[in-house]
């Protein structure tokens, strides 16, 4: 693409943004951001830096139509008036990561999925550093993709690439497209058609040739469903917690294999994460790492000293014999059914928020079995009550992270567990997951 002299204007001046506009302009763009709500002071202050012109609190239309090319932020949705008149206007609108694409020729490993994309993709980086790769890591998470192209020169990237990113992506190519799993989220913004959303996540796979690679949950119905609507130019390589492949990865006798060039096997003891959803994100991880020749002892030391990303299934402390954790990155029924998986000990379950359309009957067998007593957090709780009045007798109750935890410490006793595991989001009592995370530990902490 060549953006020589071209008028781009980016929408969302954050992350993303503000690294497609310095990108843009290094290509000889003339570039205006335009953001619709407040700037942080930190991307205000990197804008001028970089002499780049921009607005906030407003978007003039005037200069926004004026564009050659439109660089979205993903979180600006379809049904916004500035993105009316830009699809009624015909210019060509694209996100950050396909902005960046255009300017590099490093390989790039891309992670999606409904649950699992962060972990994996800090997973796949955590390894290829430690091999002594020259890598970046970006997408949903690190620093703007479009900026380290701009600004570095990296031989691989991992780019944790979320259905939004998806949707604006035409040109982009993944030499390795990691497919997690694909469980009911975001529905809002697909119509709540579950079609338009698996659709997304199977962009992931458009643009690559006989030379990529697809990895993928072959225990995801979903993906297995898709997979056969499809004629995939990729390799694929899956992996599975109970099939087994001549090419691909998977468990069996407690044993993590991979079969690429030379078999892989280590024990699922051995792997740092613990629990079923996180020994596919380890399956998957370490598949990317052969794939990518790492040697045998640089992706078996990698899976066995990653420490995870804070929020997720995370340990908080022990208070007179009590375990509390932090899972508030789990915001959909799917990954809160995997915590509830994984627990040992009866749980006391803290769950609740803004619901995005939760079917909780999927959680009935696991509360059953793993739950003692439930902590709603949310401001309105009525069908997570409804849900397990049946199933649970203790149901009570809080309007804070400091209540919800006071709940806890008083409902579980000595070797039993605090969980707080939404299955939903956080915006009616908090800023976002990572306030409930942090607000929930705070409270434990002052215990
Ligand atoms: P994402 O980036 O896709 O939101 P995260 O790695 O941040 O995924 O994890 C989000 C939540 O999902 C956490 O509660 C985590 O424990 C859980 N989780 C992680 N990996 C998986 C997986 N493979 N399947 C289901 N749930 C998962």
């Amino acid at each position: 693409m060549d953006l020589n002299a071209k008028i781009v204007v980016i929408l969302g001046a954050g992350e993303s943004g503000v690294g497609a506009a310095i990108l843009a302009q290094a290509k000889g763009a003339k570039v205006f951001v335009s953001d619709y709500g407040t700037v942080k002071p930190s991307f205000q202050q990197e804008l001028g830096e970089y002499g780049l012109e921009w607005e906030q609190g407003t978007h003039s239309m005037d200069r926004i139509l004026e564009a050659d090319l439109i660089v979205k932020s993903p979180g600006i949705p379809e049904k916004t008036p500035v993105m009316k008149a830009i699809r009624e206007k015909g210019i060509k609108v694209v996100s950050e990561i396909e902005l960046a694409g255009y300017f590099t020729t490093a390989k790039k490993v891309c992670i999606t999925g409904s649950n699992g994309k962060t972990t994996t993709t800090m997973m796949i980086h955590h390894l290829l550093t430690k091999a002594g790769m020259n890598v970046g890591l970006a997408g949903n998470v690190g620093y703007s993709f479009a900026k380290q192209v701009a600004l570095e020169n990296k031989e691989i990237y991992v780019l944790e690439l979320s259905s939004f990113q998806l949707d604006d992506m035409e040109d982009f190519r993944a030499e390795i497209a990691i497919l997690t799993n694909i469980t009911p989220d975001h529905l809002d913004r697909y119509e709540y058609n579950m079609q338009l959303y698996v659709n997304s996540k199977f962009r992931i796979l458009q643009n690559q040739t006989a030379e990529d690679f697809f990895i993928y949950n072959a225990d995801d119905a979903i993906i297995n469903a898709e997979l056969e609507k499809h004629s995939i130019k990729a390799q694929l390589l899956p992996f599975s917690l109970t099939k087994t492949f001549e090419k691909g990865a998977y468990v069996e006798n407690k044993q993590l294999i991979i079969n690429y060039n030379n078999q892989f096997i280590m024990s699922i003891h051995d792997l740092a994460l613990k629990g079923k959803h996180n020994t596919q994100n380890s399956l998957a991880s370490g598949l990317a790492g052969r794939l990518l020749d790492i040697r045998k002892d640089v992706v078996r030391e990698s899976l066995s000293d990653f420490v995870n990303v804070e929020h997720r299934l995370e340990f908080v402390a022990k208070v007179c014999g009590i375990e509390f954790i932090n899972d508030s990155k789990a915001t959909n029924v799917n990954s809160t059914w995997f915590a509830l998986e994984s627990m040992e000990n009866p749980t006391v379950w803290i769950v609740g928020g803004v619901d995005k359309g939760n079917d909780y009957s999927e959680l009935t067998a696991l509360v059953k079995e793993k739950v003692k007593a439930i902590i709603c957090l949310g401001k309105d709780n009525q069908k997570i009550m409804d849900a397990f009045s049946g199933v649970v007798e203790t149901i009570v109750e809080a309007g804070s992270a400091m209540e919800a935890v006071a709940y806890g410490y008083r409902l579980a006793k000595k070797e039993e567990t605090v969980l707080l595991s939404p299955a939903c989001a956080s915006f009616d009592l908090f800023e976002n997951y990572e306030d409930r995370g942090n607000q929930f530990k705070q409270a434990v902490r002052s215990l």
